[in-house]
């Protein structure tokens, strides 16, 4: 699993709406997108259904495998979130849902639920902040305990 945020859209509706729009748009060389979207009140969204690739990171892997490797190893979450990375809490039904989620995916592909297998985008790209300092992953994994 990847965690990944949005930033900055207008209002939290029309952000979850263009996020979605956006990753389901079919144009060449669509170089962004989710598996699942996740708004601030519980609406979800699969964006990319769970076995095709979404393109959501372009970090080479751990032990230097080729740009996209977590493309091809990682699930996708965008929670949706109006503030700028470090400003603004992520809700607690975002976090409730997304523990849902990854639950379900956990039981499907058989991975164990811990964090070297949920990390965030930050964690393996380093051009990138989201989910940001103020993503609970404690309160998060406790949710996934
Ligand atoms: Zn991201």
């Amino acid at each position: 699993m990847l965690i990944h945020c949005t930033a900055g859209a207008n209002t939290e509706e029309a952000q979850y709406e263009a996020t979605i729009g956006w990753f389901q748009r079919e144009r060449p060389g669509n170089e962004s997108s989710a598996h699942v979207v996740i708004d601030r009140q519980r609406n979800v969204n699969i964006s990319v259904p769970y076995g095709l690739i979404a393109y959501h990171a372009a970090a080479k892997g751990p032990n230097g495998e080729s740009g996209g490797y977590y493309n091809r190893t990682r699930l996708a979450i965008e929670f949706c979130k109006r503030a700028p990375i470090g400003e603004g809490q992520y809700t607690d039904e975002q976090y409730a849902v997304g523990a849902e989620i990854i639950a379900e995916m956990a039981d499907i592909y058989g991975f164990p639920i811990n964090r070297e297998t949920i990390k965030g985008h930050s964690e393996v790209q380093s051009d990138r902040l989201d989910p940001g300092p103020l993503f609970r992953w404690d309160y998060f994994m406790s949710l996934l305990a």
